[in-house]
């Protein structure tokens, strides 16, 4: 290898480790009271469940407790977790439609200690459509999730909920139950779009049926340095959202895209990888910066 190809590798090695060592001397407190954080964005395929999966994978890791919940009925949270996810098997649309107590459906993850999952069947695809009729519909998830959390001896840090791309009933009970939007946007051309609507629904859900609800984080991901694009988009979100959008940026890589078929993060699969490092980063910062967050349309 030539002097002027091995220069950047080596920068990149140091860059790495000089990250990790940050890493290291730094470790996220827990929060006090259980982060109930909802992972949403309307269009499809921009991270969601890649980053729910990650960041909840990097929080277990460093030894807080985590639940995801998936409410995706293409379960693709639960696959990626290595949680049973069969069409008999005891689920989120249980607890949605069913009022089976979260405790009856959870799953502790098999890699990673202090990890959780409420997985999602098959079923679930069904209950947008069931739920129109129900009593308190919007609030479903909200009251399960409440009922489960007061009754642990052990408290959970931080409750993840994985939202389908779309806004309707199921992303609705998500908005109900948590306290706090992630956001990951694509940095690509349309990434903005569709935004202000997911803006506005959030602030409807604030003002009507959750005055807690902040959008609190947004997480720029599949970001590829080689396009001017990419660092367009990057610049245009940090300049309408300063304070949500994270500092750490997750760049594209294979490594990310390969973990779900073993049914693991990308942090077990190939720890050294420049993926998990995003990840651990992104979820170090989350747990530095606590909830931030004003209204939840600010800046748009
Ligand atoms: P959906 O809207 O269908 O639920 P999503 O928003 O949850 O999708 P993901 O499933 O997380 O998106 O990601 C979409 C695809 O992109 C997946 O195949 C995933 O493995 C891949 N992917 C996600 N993040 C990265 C990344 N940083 N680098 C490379 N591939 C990625
Ligand atoms: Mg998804």
């Amino acid at each position: 290898m030539s002097l002027e190809s091995s220069a950047p590798l080596g920068r990149q090695i140091a860059d790495k480790a000089r990250r990790r060592k940050l890493l290291k001397e730094n470790p996220a407190p827990f929060p006090n009271t259980t982060r109930v954080i909802t992972i949403s964005n309307q269009k499809g395929g921009v991270g969601k469940t890649t980053t729910t999966v990650n960041l909840a994978a990097a929080l277990a890791l460093s030894g807080a407790r985590v639940l995801v919940i998936d409410l995706d009925p293409q379960g693709n949270a639960s696959t990626a977790l290595g949680a049973v996810h069969r069409e008999e098997t005891p689920s989120v649309y249980d607890v949605i439609i069913g009022d089976k107590p979260i405790g009856e459906v959870i799953q502790k993850s098999s890699q990673v200690e202090n990890l959780y999952c409420v997985p999602a069947t098959i079923h679930l695809a069904g209950a947008e459509i069931e739920l129109v009729s129900l009593v308190a519909r919007e609030q479903r998830l909200r009251r399960a999730l409440d009922i489960f959390l007061e009754n642990q001896d052990q408290k959970f840090h931080y409750v993840f909920i994985d939202c389908p791309p779309s806004l309707g009933l199921l992303t609705i009970n998500a908005f109900v139950a948590a306290r706090e939007v992630l956001i990951p946007i694509q940095c690509e051309y349309y990434a903005l779009e569709g935004l202000s609507q997911l803006l506005k629904n959030i602030q409807l859900i604030e003002l009507h049926l959750n005055p807690e609800l902040r959008l609190s984080t947004i997480l720029l991901t599949m970001f590829d340095s080689r396009t001017n694009l990419a660092t367009e988009v990057a610049n245009e979100v940090r300049q309408h959202f300063p304070e949500q959008t994270l500092k750490t940026v997750i760049p594209r890589s294979v490594r990310i895209s390969e973990a779900p078929s073993y049914g693991q993060s990308v942090i077990e699969y190939d720890e050294s990888s420049t993926g998990a490092l995003a990840y651990l980063e992104a979820a170090a910062e989350i747990g530095h910066r606590g909830i931030i967050g004003k209204v939840a349309t600010h800046g748009s």
